[in-house]
C-alpha cells in the first residue's frame, strides 16, 4: 500500500503515520524529519534547508525530490510506504509520479486530513516532541500533556518545542500550505485518489477512519471510495 497523508501543518499526519507503521509494517517517509536530521548533522543540505524551515517556507523542490528518490529506492519501501509532508507542490507530485512509474508502482490513496486553521495554530504552538529521533512521540501542553513535564512518557527522552512551532512561523507555514500545497487536492482528485476526512476528534477515531479507507471499507463522506 502506497499512501500519501495530505493536510496542513499540525493536521495530525505524523501522529497517524506512526500508528499506521505499527498496523501495516510499512515505513513512514517524512521529508520534514529527514531535513531536521540533516540540520542537526550540519550537512550542506541541512544548512541550506534550515533558513527555509525557520521561515516557514518550502525547501526547493529539487532538494526534496532528490531525498524522496533516494528513499523510495530503499528495499523497505517495496512493501509500501506512507508519505508524510511530501509532496507539497504540484511539481513535487509530478516528479513523484515519474519516480514511482520508474519503480513500477503508483500511489493507491491520498488521505486528506482537514482541520480548521485556528485549531491548527493552537495545536502547533502547544506541541512538544520527543528529542529521541527513534521515538518522536508527540504531546500537547493542553490536550495531551506528558505525565511528567518535559519528559517523554514512552521512552523517557527529553521533550522539546520545534523551532518552527512558534506562532509567526506557524502562520507562515499555513499560508505556504494554502498557496502551494492545497492545489494537490485538485491534482490527485483528477486521478480519483483523494479520500477526505475530518481531522478533529479522537486520534483513534481518525485512525480507524484511515484504516477503513485504505482497507477499502469506504470513506467518511459516505461515498463509494
Ligand atoms: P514538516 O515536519 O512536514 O512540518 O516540515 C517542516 C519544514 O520542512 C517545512 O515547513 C518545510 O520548510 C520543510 N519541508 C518538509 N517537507 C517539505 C517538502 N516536501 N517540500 C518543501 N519543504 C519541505
Amino acid at each position: 500500500m502506497n499512501l500519501i497523508l495530505l493536510g496542513g501543518p499540525g493536521a495530525g499526519k505524523g501522529t497517524q503515520a506512526k500508528k499506521l507503521i505499527d498496523k501495516f509494517k510499512i515505513p513512514q517517509i517524512s521529508t520534514g524529519d529527514i531535513l531536521r536530521a540533516a540540520v542537526k548533522e550540519g550537512t550542506e543540505m541541512g544548512k541550506k534547508a534550515q533558513e527555509c524551515m525557520n521561515a516557514g517556507t518550502l525547501v526547493p523542490d529539487e532538494v526534496v525530490i532528490g531525498i524522496i528518490k533516494d528513499r523510495l529506492a530503499q528495499p523497505d519501501c517495496k512493501k509500501g510506504f506512507i508519505l508524510d509532508g511530501f509532496p507539497r507542490t504540484v511539481p513535487q507530485a509530478e516528479a513523484l509520479d515519474k519516480v514511482l512509474k520508474g519503480l513500477g508502482t503508483k500511489i493507491d490513496h491520498v488521505v486528506s486530513i482537514d482541520v480548521d486553521e485556528e485549531a491548527l495554530v493552537t495545536r502547533l504552538t502547544g506541541r512538544r516532541t520527543c528529542k529521541d529521533g527513534a521515538c518522536g512521540q508527540m504531546f500537547h501542553v493542553k490536550f495531551s500533556p506528558a505525565k511528567k513535564e518535559g519528559v517523554c512518557d514512552k521512552c523517557g527522552g527529553e521533550l522539546y518545542q520545534r523551532d518552527d512551532d512558534n506562532e509567526t512561523t506557524v502562520r507562515s507555514r499555513l499560508a505556504t500550505y494554502n498557496q502551494a500545497t492545497a492545489p494537490l487536492i485538485g491534482y490527485y482528485s483528477k486521478q480519483g485518489l483523494v479520500r477526505p476526512i475530518k481531522g478533529v476528534g479522537g486520534i483513534d477515531d481518525i485512525f480507524n477512519q484511515i484504516v477503513g479507507i485504505v482497507s477499502g471499507a469506504g470513506c467518511s463522506c459516505g461515498c463509494k471510495h
